[in-house]
């Protein structure tokens, strides 16, 4: 069973390239003007997928550092099963110091190949699981496996989450929201820094909603191209710092953007 965990994770890198996360060139191309579909202010979100011990080790102490709150997306199944994912105990302490603990399924399946009965089962038994050892205010969120979803998966995603985080390369703006299909830039081994602070950039000045998406953190003895290096990540969360964009976890940055697109004007406390 561990083996078997182990490996569908190590399928990720393999099977969501699909969609590479933008260049420089294309960043460019994103106007910096007023009324370019943002919000009243940019966001930056920092999230991870899967539940990997790495997260705990190498990139939570340089998020305490940096003072930026992050959203972890937990493969529940994995969870005290497998030496390679966080225990209980350390998500425990993530969502104790201000963390949010999302779900990224039970056993981390391509959803769209689950029948129907599959899919409930996947997001109902991730859903119960992570409230059962964290309580019933985490896991408000989702993100699917791979990256990978259908209309079935995100009508089935409706009953149980808030939000679905999907891999799908943008920005989150107010013109464009969709709380089903919350985009991301995706930062990978090979993903240069420079462009990771275009994004920043883009969302200060425009007001959008920069979700950026990690896996592993650390060192990289399999060359994953899901990793970077701690040093590197650290860079990354030292751009947002400096840059002044407000980070927030998933949840504040619907709660942020939900009352803008029903038309208050009203902030949610800071
Ligand atoms: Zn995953």
């Amino acid at each position: 069973m561990r083996r078997q965990l182990v490996f569908s994770f190590i399928l990720v890198p393999l099977i969501a390239l699909g969609s590479p996360s933008g260049t420089a060139t294309e960043v460019g191309k994103h106007p910096s003007f007023p009324g370019n579909g943002g919000f009243s202010r940019g966001l930056v979100s920092v999230t991870f997928d899967d539940g990997w011990v790495s997260q705990y080790v190498n990139a939570h102490p340089v998020l305490r550092e940096t003072d930026i709150p992050a959203t972890y997306y937990i493969t529940s199944g994995c969870v005290d099963a497998d030496p390679a994912c966080m225990t209980h105990e350390q998500i425990r302490t993530l969502e104790d110091q201000g963390d949010e603990i999302g779900s990224h399924s039970q056993t981390h399946p391509h959803m769209p190949t689950l029948s129907a009965a599959e899919r409930n089962v996947e997001l109902a038994d991730s859903r119960t699981t992570l409230r059962r050892m964290f309580g019933p205010t985490v896991a408000a969120n989702f993100a699917a496996p791979f990256g990978e979803y259908d209309d079935l998966t995100i009508g089935a995603a409706k009953r149980y989450y808030g939000s679905q985080r999907t891999t799908d390369s943008g920005f989150n703006t107010k013109a464009g929201f969709n709380r089903y299909r919350l985009v991301g830039q995706n930062v990978l081994a090979h993903t240069p820094s420079d462009l990771v602070r275009g994004w920043i950039e883009s969302a200060k000045a425009n007001g959008y909603w920069l979700i950026l998406v990690y896996h592993e953190v650390g060192e990289n003895r399999n060359g994953g191209v899901f990793h970077i290096d701690t040093a590197t990540f650290r860079d990354q969360m030292l751009a947002i710092r400096n840059s002044g964009l407000a980070a927030v976890t998933v949840a504040q940055g619907l709660e942020e953007s939900t009352f803008q697109l029903i038309g208050s004007d009203r902030q949610p406390p800071q």
